[in-house]
C-alpha cells in the first residue's frame, strides 16, 4: 500500500470510529471527537462537523506544535489530543464523547470506583473525573492529562468522557465499556451506594488483567 492510501484509510478509520460512537449509543448528534497518532502529529476530526457528512479529506493534520494543516478546523479540543500523545508514547488514539451515563455521573462531579471488577478495564483502581473547565481549553487538556496518569480513560466533570487506545477500534470498544460500567454504576445507585471492591481484590483484578485474553488482540 503506498503512503498516500495507508493515510486515506487512516481517514476513513478515524470517520468510521466517530460514526462507531453515535451508532454505539455512547454519543449523540455532533457532539466528541476521535484522533489517532499520525506522523509528525496525529489526525483528528474537524470541529462541529456532522460525522455523516465527513470525508476522508475533512480529517485535519495536527503537528506536535500545534499547526493545523488541512481545508478544515480541527476540532476544538486538540490540545488534550496533543498533551494526551505527548505524555502517552504507547497512545495511538484518542475518543472524547458525551456518552449519556458516563456524562450524568461526570455532571454531579462523580469518577466511578470499584464497585465492578471490570473498572480495571480502563488501567487501574477507579476512573477518575477530571474538575470541570471549559471547553477547548488548555486548563480543560491540564485537568484531563492529570486524571488519566496510570489510566486508560477518564470523566470529565460536566462534559463528558475520554479513551485512550494502541488503535481507534481499541479506544472505541473502550469507551463503550466505559458507559457500560457507567451505567451500571448509576442503576446501582438508584437502589443503594453499592460496597467496593477492596484495594488488594482490585491489585489481584488488575495482574489477573495483565494477561487476560488473547496475546495479539489489539486491545491497547
Ligand atoms: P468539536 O466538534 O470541536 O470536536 O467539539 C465537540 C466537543 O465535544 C467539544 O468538547
Ligand atoms: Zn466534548
Amino acid at each position: 500500500m503506498t503512503p498516500a492510501n495507508d493515510a486515506t484509510k487512516v481517514r476513513a478509520g478515524i470517520i468510521a470510529t466517530a460514526l462507531g460512537m453515535n451508532s454505539a449509543g455512547i454519543n449523540r448528534g455532533k457532539s466528541g471527537n476521535v484522533s489517532a497518532r499520525a506522523d509528525g502529529g496525529f489526525l483528528i476530526t474537524p470541529s462541529g462537523l456532522p460525522y455523516e457528512e465527513t470525508q476522508p479529506a475533512d480529517i485535519v493534520h495536527v503537528a506536535v506544535d500545534g499547526r493545523a494543516s488541512g481545508t478544515r478546523a480541527p476540532s476544538s479540543e486538540w490540545r488534550f489530543h496533543r498533551d494526551i500523545y505527548a505524555a502517552r508514547p504507547e497512545v495511538s488514539a484518542i475518543v472524547h464523547t458525551h456518552a449519556p451515563f458516563a456524562t450524568t455521573l461526570a455532571c454531579l462531579d462523580r469518577g466511578i470506583p470499584p464497585f465492578h471488577y471490570m473498572v480495571a478495564a480502563a488501567g487501574g483502581k477507579d476512573i477518575r473525573c477530571a474538575p470541570y473547565a471549559t471547553f477547548g481549553t488548555q486548563e480543560l487538556s491540564d485537568h484531563a492529562v492529570c486524571a488519566l496518569d496510570g489510566r486508560k480513560a477518564c470523566l470529565l466533570a460536566h462534559h463528558g468522557m475520554i479513551a485512550l487506545g494502541a488503535s481507534t477500534k481499541a479506544a472505541l470498544a473502550l469507551a463503550i465499556e466505559v458507559e457500560t460500567l457507567a451505567e451500571m454504576y448509576w442503576r446501582t445507585l438508584q437502589v443503594a451506594e453499592p460496597a467496593l471492591l477492596s484495594d488488594e481484590e482490585m491489585t489481584r483484578v488488575l495482574q489477573r488483567f495483565a494477561t487476560y485474553g488473547q496475546a495479539d488482540a489489539a486491545n491497547g
